[in-house]
């Protein structure tokens, strides 16, 4: 059987012992990890597979971006600096303007940022996922996915509409019905599906129903985006006289497999009670954090044993980014000063873009850690860089200063899909010329067809460097 045999190598296991193997090697065969330990041991046992020199190489499991939307870079460098609603007032818009092939190329540039980011695992709800799942795919990542499900129209909610769209809803019903019967468990079970509310602001009782029914009927992990604006604690509010998540649950939609992104604006008794219903969290401390530090009350839901996964949201799939403000909004979590400690430590926060994660997609069991039978998926980071020296606290060094330059190579179910810094699965010079083509063309598109919808700050001046 094929394989390859990385030798000599430091192993950041992430198992539950959180073991750290120096001068260890990684066997793998076919899409699983046969075997970790000793490295003339392993070569011994496994002489037919490829050797990869491991010296000067920290072997992680695969980074997990546990909530992005990939193709919301067609808005990268727009409107992060937009002061309002920008989900309804362009991210919805935007992704109906788009055709497939735009949709297949701008999520592609996110799958080469997350390969590079050393992520071999993205969690994607969005719209008309069909249309580009395929392009997604074919970068060799590992993949959630799902429709983004709303039944009030997102397209009017930025003129103050907030009524019930039967047919906008079917639709969604109709993609995410069609994505689980076509796509989940497709490419060797390295794709699958999930079952996605897009918000509780447009999602009415009659929608959170068909979809916690789909689910399962399916057997499938559900997400939503939760508390995510004060818009839509107002609208939730007006139409249900409640908070996002007492709204849920009343509509029995929380559950222990339920991932709410975000949690921004949750009160003290609403983090209570998602923890009691045993929801997980997709926190985007980076995202959340664009116009100033953000208000989740980390410190209490880290207090209440909610599992927590990181995500980097729109228009961004650096992980390493979400990683280092995560770390700086959890430590500050609590609102207290420092001598009250700094917490979390780095390798729990490295446990939310592996372990966590995994937890958080039902797939602990299989990804997340690198353990003897798990996925061979793992992410090498270049010992030899200035911001990796000195070792004495590796993980240290990766929350606190770690970048995509450090990026050596990455593995998915047992295949590289960057190697010796060569990103093998596309072809990047052709893909970022596309995505400059394709910006350019939605965003003429876009506010041309929409009156209303105004450039964004600073305006649209194409540079074609
Ligand atoms: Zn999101």
């Amino acid at each position: 059987m094929d394989g390859t045999l990385i030798t000599d190598t430091l192993v950041v296991t992430c198992d539950d012992r959180r073991r750290v193997l120096d001068h260890a090697a990684v066997a793998v065969q076919g899409n699983r990890i046969a075997a970790i330990g000793p490295t003339a041991a392993l070569e011994a046992e496994f002489p037919a597979l490829q050797r990869v020199a491991g010296r000067g190489i920290a072997v992680f499991p695969g980074f997990i971006n546990a909530h992005t939307h990939t193709v919301l870079t067609v808005l990268r460098g727009t409107v992060e600096d937009f002061d309002g609603n920008s989900v309804y007032a362009y991210m919805s818009p935007v992704s109906w303007e788009m055709s497939d092939a735009e949709r297949a190329v701008m999520a592609s540039l996110g799958c080469l940022e997350a390969i590079r980011s050393g992520c071999t695992t993205l969690v994607d709800p969005f719209r008309f996922v069909a249309g580009y799942a395929g392009a997604m795919a074919s970068t060799g990542l590992r993949l959630w996915l799902s429709e983004n499900a709303a039944d009030i129209n997102t397209l009017r909610i930025r003129a103050g509409d907030y009524t019930v769209d039967e047919a906008f809803g079917q639709g969604f019903l109709d993609r995410t019905t069609g994505i689980i019967e076509t796509l989940h468990g497709s490419h060797g079970d390295r794709v699958r599906c999930q079952v996605a509310a897009h918000a509780p602001d447009n999602c009415s009782p009659r929608m959170l129903a068909s979809l916690l029914d789909l689910a399962r009927r399916h057997g499938l992990t559900r997400t939503v985006h939760l508390s995510q604006g004060l818009d839509e604690q107002r609208a939730v509010r007006a139409a249900h006289r409640a908070t996002p998540a007492e709204y849920l649950d009343r509509e029995g939609f929380l559950g222990p497999d339920l991932v709410g992104a975000h949690w921004t604006f949750c009160s003290p008794s609403d983090v209570d009670l998602l923890a009691e219903r045993g929801v997980q969290m997709a926190h985007c401390p980076a995202n959340s954090s664009r116009r100033g530090p953000h208000r989740a009350l980390i410190g209490r839901i880290r207090d209440a044993g909610v599992n927590i996964a990181l995500g980097t949201d729109n228009m961004t799939e650096d992980i390493f980014h979400a990683l280092k403000i995560g770390l700086i909004v959890h430590r500050g979590g609590r609102g207290r000063e420092r001598e009250d400690g700094v917490d979390p430590q780095p390798e729990a926060m490295l446990d939310t873009i592996t372990r966590n994660a995994a937890r958080s997609v039902g797939a602990a069991a299989e990804i997340g850690s690198i353990e003897t039978g798990k996925k061979a998926d793992l992410t090498m980071l270049d010992l030899n860089t200035p911001v990796m020296r000195p070792i004495v606290r590796l993980t240290s060094n990766l929350v606190h200063y770690g970048h995509p330059g450090i990026v050596h190579s990455v593995m998915v179910d047992g295949a590289f899909v960057m190697r010796d810094r060569r990103v093998l699965t596309i072809d990047e010079p052709a893909l970022l010329r596309e995505a400059q083509a394709v910006t350019r063309g939605v965003w003429q598109r876009m506010l041309a067809n929409n009156p209303d919808i105004a450039p964004p700050p600073g305006g649209l001046a194409w540079l074609d460097a």
